[in-house]
């Protein structure tokens, strides 16, 4: 023992790296463990699958901290590490969540207003529990400084011993382990840390390719049709990307509650629409793609959207953001955001209510080019609507027909029904705003500026405690049908109607058919009558009533006019 030891003691590097991988994999791992003891079958399975993944969980993590325990090195990592299994833990227990590559890219994506609503008092107190233990001892005491050879040996049998330890693991409990993971893919998002660290590995990797290949032009040949030769009023479309509503909790879709009440006459319902992702940076891109998903709409676009080909074709383009962005869908078009909009009752703490679109929106659109404005405007409106967990922030007080309603960020606190309540008031102050937008385009609509229509179409829904699961992300292919099945509606002005061919009796006949975010793209190309082609009439949802109304003559073509 040399005397420097005795006044400073420190750690053998490898008695850190395992007894931190043991906490890692014990406390940094409860949501994993819970959810594991909820799957097996007999009291043997339990034990098999909660030694074998434990030993399986403790292997990796040493032969990780093994290659990164330098003197140096191993303190910011391991406190990194710990600290991300620390947030990790309370995001897993609170909402359900795993932690997978559009998880995290969420996470970077994500504004300051997002995160506000995540934080609860929950939070620093699962940190301080998992985290504080581990980082206080990390911090007291330093590695032992060994010479930089004898160190690398040591290192890479720290990594090799933590490699069989995985291997000798998963070869024992193979069986039940094989069985476990292949029906229940989510636990390997699950594991922390090594779920972040994998997820963040494919996020910028994604990032990369961007760099490097130029965006794909779409619909070059995108030209506006005959119907605006000798138009007397220029078409304006209004687009709603609406904000995490589900299709169960909609009025118009038989939802036992009138979430609904200001659905008019006219406005026609699409009860059986699927949405192309389980998140807003996943669906929202998605939905302006050419692509369809199972072409690889639901990836990262590396082309142009909908927005670009009907700028192409000579439309004004406006993107109106109440949101934390457009995902990079209205980059190359005129763009606006709430963000900086101080308006009295509607916005508060840099977060607005979404009628606050609405505001000065007739100066917005007399802003833009006016040569492409006298051919026809598409307006989106990217909604706030329904975002979670704080949901009673999404609608005025006046405005609260479910009483009472859940307050807290803590969803799982609050008891359901008043869960469902704050929900609810979200959907119906959605209501209103479409109302709202309606009453808008119904006065260009009198006064002769524009004919007019909108298509509301939410990006993705929302779990409410359903199966233990809050929020969304759940990844596609195991995601619950309230998180994918989501509302629709549409409205055409009569004059809309009659330019577009698209008569609302036909409109209403197609409401009970099987739809998708795939179908927009080529919806809003042929009810805007833009000639390209990119535009497929089989997934224009549009089209069959169109082609109806020319055969019979009922609504007069557009070329007739
Ligand atoms: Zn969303």
């Amino acid at each position: 023992m040399s005397g420097t030891r005795l006044s400073q003691p420190s750690w053998r590097p490898a008695t850190a790296v395992w007894l931190l991988s043991l906490w890692l994999a014990v406390a940094g791992n409860l949501p994993l463990w819970l959810r594991v003891n909820e799957l097996a079958g007999t009291p043997a399975q339990r034990l098999a699958l909660l030694g074998g993944f434990g030993l399986v969980v403790v292997g990796v993590t040493a032969a990780l901290l093994s290659l990164l325990a330098w003197p140096r090195v191993f303190r910011p990592v391991a406190t990194a590490l710990v600290l991300v299994s620390a947030f990790n833990t309370h995001f897993m227990l609170q909402y359900g969540a795993v932690i997978d590559p559009t998880m995290m890219a969420n996470i970077v994506q994500t504004d300051a207003r997002e995160v506000r609503d995540l934080i609860s008092w929950a939070l620093p107190l699962t940190v301080l529990l998992v985290a504080g233990l581990p980082l206080w001892v990390i911090w007291r005491r330093p590695l032992a400084m060994r010479s930089w050879l004898p160190q690398t040996g040591r290192n890479a049998l720290g990594a090799l011993v933590g490699g069989v330890v995985l291997v000798v693991a998963t070869l024992v409990t193979y069986q039940d382990l094989a069985s476990l993971m292949r029906n229940h893919k989510e636990l390997r998002y699950m594991v922390n840390p090594v779920n972040s660290l994998y997820a963040a590995v494919r996020v910028a990797a994604d990032q990369l390719p961007k760099h490097v290949q130029p965006l794909k032009l779409v619909g070059e040949d995108a030209r506006l049709g005959t119907s605006y030769a000798a138009q007397q009023k220029p078409p304006l479309l209004m687009v709603v990307v609406g904000e995490t509503a589900r299709a169960q909790n909609f009025g118009l879709n038989g939802y036992a509650r009138n979430t609904t009440p200001a659905a008019e006459e006219g406005l026609v319902n699409f009860s059986q629409v699927q949405s192309c992702g389980t998140n807003t940076k996943v669906s929202v891109p998605c939905m302006f793609s050419p692509l369809t998903r199972t072409q690889g709409g639901d990836q990262t676009p590396e082309h142009e959207n909908l927005l670009d080909v009907l700028q192409r074709a000579g439309l004004a383009v406006l993107w109106i953001d109440n949101q934390a962005g457009c995902k990079g869908v209205c980059a190359r078009v005129p763009n606006a955001s709430t963000l900086n909009l101080k308006l009295p009752g509607l916005c508060d703490g840099g977060e607005c209510l979404d009628p606050a679109m609405l505001e000065g929106l007739d100066a917005r659109i007399a802003a833009l080019d006016p040569v492409r404005r006298a051919r026809g405007v598409v307006l989106v409106m990217h909604q706030m609507g329904s975002h979670g967990p704080a949901y009673f922030k999404r609608a005025s007080p006046d405005r609260k027909p479910f009483m009472p309603e859940c307050t807290s960020n803590t969803l799982s606190d609050c008891p359901p029904e008043q869960l469902v309540n704050a929900y609810d008031n979200s959907v119906a102050y959605t209501d209103h705003f479409l109302d709202l937008s309606l009453q808008w385009l119904k006065a260009r609509e009198t006064s002769g500026t524009n004919a007019t229509g909108l298509i509301y179409m939410s990006d993705h829904g929302e779990s409410l405690g359903e199966k233990g699961l809050y929020l969304h992300g759940v990844p596609y292919a195991m995601a619950p049908q309230q998180q994918t099945h989501v509302p629709m509606v549409a409205w055409l002005s009569p004059s809309m109607q009659q330019r577009s061919g698209v008569g609302v009796d036909c409109l209403r006949a197609q409401g009970g058919k099987p739809l998708s975010h795939d179908n927009l793209f080529h919806s809003v190309l042929g009810l805007m009558d833009v000639q390209t082609q990119v535009h497929d009439v089989a997934l224009d949802f549009l089209a069959p009533c169109a082609a109806a109304a020319t055969q019979t003559g009922k609504v007069k073509p557009p070329s007739a006019n």
